[in-house]
């Protein structure tokens, strides 16, 4: 066993027990631990500090109930979390998501993440997650309206455009974000950025939306820039057809890339010969509509692959941006043996390390969300800085600047990244993400 799995091992086995049951905790901070620790044990301060242990460790966790009236005047009842990990560079920062399999090991790993995510971007942003067990799935306009002001009635104590600023997440688009900023305003009595993901029209960034989606093709350009092959023509396997995988796909499409698949729970959407805009507009139009994708008009060219992932397709790119651990070993294998060379995640860990270790040992190109998604929060930085200083950018500015973030993160994760084989990109985000929070949080003391 080398000194790095060795002491990862020793290091989860000092974690609380009820932490090192939380298994999506468990396996996010073991694939940090295993590239940061022999760095931290090798500086002094930072050891002193424990500064890897206290990232594990949120400075709180909020946990509430949400009670709201529903169209038939029955009494509903939901829970709801907030995960403060770590303002050591900024307030906090992180989506909330609504799901009813949301548990609170799905947010902890999720608001450790975002501490390594938001450093990566460079500005100043602590990381956080919430959400809620709510399914809105069937739910009308006028339900979701309460729930959202029901949820942000117990929520808007903790957060503010200082404190800590929440954005979307899986099931948290536009229109919630709008109900939970109309009641966070109401309650607060003040105007201010308290949430990211705004409209335009009452304080948002353009752009946002799209952020995710497109920052994580300016990031895949980056890394084939590096080996000298261009996006055009490539074929390209996404999963979801949520806000990050609807983003992606335009943007891909938009640069010559041939988009093979989009999918939901209910299956993929296969087009051998790329999918266009009015495919992508008519996929992300069933989301919208709350339908699955299984009846696409003939004209698309494409096929429903009922029950099936994008991954038993051939692709040159596959960008998972659906879920959490939806590339197991046996997805992985598959990406591998239908040509797969290079994939980004635009999900949050939608790779297990089984699949991780499949990947790695084919010799698979690999950047993690943590990097290449990390281009929603950049813009939500953005937001947060217009928004103070009453001083909107333009569409075409704030795409401008989302390329550059983008080319900059990925600049700093390939730096740290750097070995004799080539570019390790979770291993270089990873690092460079510690550092920052590392520098930080030494030169604050122990608080
Ligand atoms: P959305 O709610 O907009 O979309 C999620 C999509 O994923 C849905 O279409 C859903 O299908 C599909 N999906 C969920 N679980 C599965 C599954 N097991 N198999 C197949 N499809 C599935 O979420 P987002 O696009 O906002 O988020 C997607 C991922 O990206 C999440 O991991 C999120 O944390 C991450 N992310 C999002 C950011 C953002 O700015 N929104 C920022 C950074 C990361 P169905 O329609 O059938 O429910």
């Amino acid at each position: 066993m080398d000194r790095a799995t060795a002491l990862t091992e020793a290091f989860l086995a000092s974690l609380a027990p009820e932490d090192a049951r939380m298994v999506n905790l468990r396996q996010a901070v073991e694939e940090v631990a295993q590239d940061v620790i022999t760095v931290e044990k090798n500086n002094p301060d930072w050891a002193a500090a424990r500064v890897l242990r206290r990232l594990v460790e949120p400075d709180r966790v909020i946990s509430f109930g949400v009670t709201w009236v529903d169209d038939a005047g029955d009494v509903q009842l939901n829970r709801g979390w907030r995960v403060q990990a770590s303002n050591a560079i900024g307030p906090y920062k992180g989506g909330l998501r609504f799901h009813p399999a949301v548990t609170l090991d799905d947010l902890r790993f999720l608001a450790f993440e975002q501490c390594f995510k938001n450093a990566l971007t460079a500005l100043p942003l602590g990381g956080a997650k919430g959400g809620s067990d709510f399914d809105p799935t069937g739910r009308s306009d006028a339900e979701i309206m309460r729930f959202c002001q029901a949820f942000m009635h117990q929520l808007a104590p903790h957060i503010g455009p200082d404190r800590d600023v929440p954005a979307g997440d899986i099931n948290v688009g536009a229109r919630e974000i709008g109900y939970l900023f109309g009641a966070w305003r109401q309650s607060a009595g003040i105007y201010a950025g308290a949430l990211t993901g705004k409209a335009p029209s009452y304080g948002g960034s353009h752009i946002r939306t799209e952020a995710t989606g497109y920052g994580l093709i300016y990031f895949v350009q980056a890394m084939l820039e590096r080996l000298h092959i261009s996006l055009d023509g490539q074929r390209v396997a996404i999963s979801g057809k949520g806000n990050v995988a609807i983003h992606a796909a335009r943007k891909a499409i938009q640069e010559g890339a041939q988009v093979v698949t989009l999918s939901d729970t209910s299956g993929t959407l296969y087009a051998p010969d790329g999918l266009d805009h009015d495919a992508v507009d008519w996929v992300s139009q069933r989301k919208a509509e709350g339908g699955d994708i299984s009846t696409p008009p003939a004209a698309f060219g494409a096929t429903f692959c009922e029950g099936t992932q994008p991954w038993t397709q051939e692709a040159d790119i596959a960008l998972p941006c659906a879920t959490q651990n939806e590339i197991d070993e046996t997805a992985a294998q598959s990406l591998v043996d239908n040509g797969v060379r290079l994939v980004a995640e635009g999900a949050n860990m939608p790779t297990t390390k089984d699949g991780l270790r499949v990947l790695r040992k084919a010799k698979v190109t690999y950047a993690p969300g943590k990097a290449a998604n990390a281009g929603g929060v950049a813009v939500s930085g953005l937001e947060m800085s217009q928004m103070s200083h009453r001083r909107f950018m333009s569409a075409q500015e704030v795409d401008s600047a989302l390329r550059t973030l983008m080319a900059d993160i990925h600049d700093r994760v390939a730096d740290e990244g750097q070995g004799r084989n080539g570019v390790d990109y979770a291993r270089g985000a990873n690092l460079a993400g510690y550092r920052r929070l590392a520098k930080a949080i030494t030169a604050q003391g122990v608080i």
